[in-house]
């Protein structure tokens, strides 16, 4: 009998030790985690290779530009994706109301993510800030003639605005949060007063907007301050730093009493069922730590999510703004409105329709 227990406790103590150095079968498997990243491999890498180096645990990325849901759900329970890594809240939104994300359980990523930048339930979790700036001509708009969202809506800029398409997911979270400031029918006033106010038919992406006034088709534009980096920063396309040079970057309803600058997010979520959830789980607090924290701030520009992580220095040149602190969730819920505003006021067909 006590040999039976000195052999069991031998068992149970080698055991122990296969846990520690991760070579048990249900640890082994552990050591990988599946991701679906809408994000670009430029910014994504550097990243996971931190993220491996500093865990062990080797990442499985597919990089998808669209229908991740609809393959989360055509794989059903064969889904191998583990994670999820996207921009814009409107796509983390989709996969919470699409009932594929499972919560983040983790004390410390409830840490570093301020509660506004993630799920009630942190079914999905912010993990980067972007501002939606405007961006105004450098000759033609004087300091303090815009100042506001609101503003972009006043007869003084009528035919100066150029802006991407309404329907664009920036947009719409934009739009989405004047929904919730103002309500539905003062919101639908301002996209009209804006809409009258283009230069020419919503069209292009953010950078073309910020092309579109160094041609001098007009004055002013929104676009995610992220993309006014890269342009200043574009060393494969130089011409890109002379639509950068043409124009300001300005935060918007800075004063006392307005709401700050409009904010998105990038974000990530585990997806239910995940077969390395602890690894998924490994993977979100990593992304919301210092060390990642830093690396999406200089790679890409964008605000960290974490208090206390530096923006980069060309972000903190453009000096300290308020951001507006609007729940997510708020602007995620006005996302259909949004749309349907887009179409009611018909904001794509341009400023003449
Ligand atoms: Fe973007």
């Amino acid at each position: 009998m006590k040999n039976l227990l000195k052999n069991i406790a031998q068992c149970l103590a080698a055991v122990a030790l296969l846990h520690a150095v991760g070579a048990t079968p249900t640890l082994a498997e552990e050591r990988t985690v599946s991701l679906y990243s809408y994000r670009q491999p430029f910014l994504i890498e550097p990243l996971l290779t931190k993220f491996t180096a500093t865990t062990g645990i080797k990442v499985n990325i597919v990089f998808a530009d669209k229908g991740m849901l609809e393959r989360i759900r055509a794989a059903g329970a064969n889904n191998q994706a583990d994670a999820v890594l996207t921009v814009d809240i409107g796509r983390l939104y989709e996969l919470k109301l699409a009932g594929v994300l499972e919560p983040v359980v983790s004390k410390t990523v409830t840490a570093n993510v301020p509660a506004h930048l993630r799920d009630p339930e942190n079914l999905w979790i912010g993990l980067t800030q972007r501002a939606r700036v405007a961006l105004v001509s450098k000759s033609r708009v004087k300091a303090g003639e815009l100042t506001s969202y609101e503003d972009l809506a006043s007869e003084k800029f009528r035919g100066r605005i150029c802006l991407r398409s309404g329907k664009n997911a920036y947009n719409i979270a934009l739009i989405a949060a004047m929904i919730a400031h103002h309500g539905q029918e003062s919101a639908k006033k301002w996209l009209q007063g804006v809409k009258a106010n283009l230069a020419r038919k919503p069209q292009g992406n953010d950078r073309a907007q910020a092309k579109a006034i160094a041609e001098g088709i007009c004055d002013i534009a929104l676009a995610n301050n992220y993309y006014l980096a890269l342009m200043l920063t574009n060393e494969k396309e130089p011409e890109q730093k002379k639509w950068a040079a043409a124009v300001d970057l300005v935060y918007l309803n800075q004063a006392q009493g307005q709401s700050g600058n409009h904010m998105n997010v990038s974000g990530a979520g585990i997806v239910k069922g995940a077969k390395n959830k602890a690894a998924a789980v490994a993977l979100i607090e990593f992304l919301s730590g210092d060390e990642a924290q830093k690396i999406y701030a200089e790679i890409n520009h964008e605000y960290p999510v974490k208090a206390g992580v530096p923006r980069s220095a060309l972000v903190a040149s453009w000096g300290p703004f308020k951001e507006d602190i609007l729940d997510m969730e708020a602007v995620a819920k006005n996302r259909d409105a949004a749309a349907k505003l887009v179409d009611e006021v018909r904001f794509d067909e341009g400023p003449t329709s």
